[in-house]
């Protein structure tokens, strides 16, 4: 039931440019894809207000054999590159939905994000392979798909539309690392998007460097007064977590919430963290 395409992926133009390093790579995650390399890790969102976990974001990982854990920003780009990034995506869609009914069946009601490629989000096929994963039980109303400021930023009158088509499907979209795109809140609110994630690099000093403070209370008030939901990312202590809190940001996400982890150790999480 795989859908890889390594042929059309190996003589991609854009291959010219890469040294035999990431021809190499590129051969290897192929191969990931075939042989079930790829793993799904899970980081656990928590309601600000509730204190409780809501949510988590599915990120890829590859477990090489010689490597060991592989994380995306290293293959993610030669992917996107080669056209690997389609078969990705499948994988990645089909391994969370699968996941998430298995949690759902255990009990635990989480809501699923998953991360949508510049690529992937200017293929017009996109909006067919979601609709599968939701014809086969994925509750559309548990689905939020990630794209990032600047990937809507590329094609913004198909980005738009392929943006709308998802959300009659009844998914939810958020805009991810917002703060380092250069959008204007004109052009976000063309976009049918619910949610906003501000971006880790303003979260990770927002208690010692009084400018990101600054951009993270604005954001979250102009998040608010388009009446998005927002998240904070990159969040890895108490302090951070209390403030957002205060500045009334919806949902936080990052270290001291958890980690990224395998999908067996999200039950246990949760359970610790409601009982906190
Ligand atoms: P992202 O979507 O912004 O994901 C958040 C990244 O921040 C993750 O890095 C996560 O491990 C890291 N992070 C979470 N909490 C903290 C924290 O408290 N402190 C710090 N310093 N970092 C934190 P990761 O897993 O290495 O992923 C990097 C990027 O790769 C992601 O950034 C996303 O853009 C991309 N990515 C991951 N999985 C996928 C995928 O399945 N598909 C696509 N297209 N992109 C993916
Ligand atoms: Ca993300
Ligand atoms: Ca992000
Ligand atoms: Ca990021």
């Amino acid at each position: 039931a795989k859908t890889v395409q390594p042929r059309t992926a190996v003589y991609d133009s854009s291959m010219a440019r890469d040294n035999s390093a990431q021809l190499l790579l590129l051969s290897e995650l192929t191969t990931a894809i075939d042989q079930h390399h790829l793993e799904l890790y899970y980081q656990l969102q928590v309601d600000l207000t509730a204190m409780e976990a809501v949510g988590v974001e599915a990120l890829l990982r590859w477990n090489h054999p010689v490597r060991g854990l592989i994380e995306p920003d290293s293959f993610l780009p030669m992917a996107e590159r080669t056209g690997l990034i389609r078969p990705l995506l499948d994988f990645v869609l089909t391994q969370t939905t699968t996941q998430h009914l298995e949690w759902r069946r255990e009990g635990i009601d989480l809501a699923l994000s998953i991360n949508v490629s510049t690529r992937n989000l200017l293929d017009t096929t996109l909006v067919e392979r979601v609709r599968r994963v939701l014809d086969a039980g994925m509750d559309p109303r548990m689905l939020t798909i990630e794209i990032t400021e600047t990937s809507s930023m590329t094609n913004p009158p198909l980005a738009i539309e392929t943006l709308a088509e998802l959300r009659r499907l009844g998914v939810s979209l958020a805009i991810d690392d917002y703060g380092t795109g250069y959008s204007s809140l004109a052009y976000l609110q063309r976009l049918p998007v619910q949610q906003l994630k501000i971006d880790k690099t303003f979260v990770l000093d927002m208690m010692t460097a009084p400018a990101h403070r600054v951009i993270v209370r604005s954001t979250i008030d102009l998040a608010r007064t388009l009446g998005l939901t927002i998240t904070a990312e990159g969040v890895e202590d108490l302090d951070t977590l209390m403030e957002l809190k205060a500045l009334c940001c919806n949902y936080a996400q990052g270290y001291y919430v958890g980690r990224p982890v395998p999908a067996e150790e999200i039950p246990a999480s949760v359970s610790k963290l409601n009982a906190e």
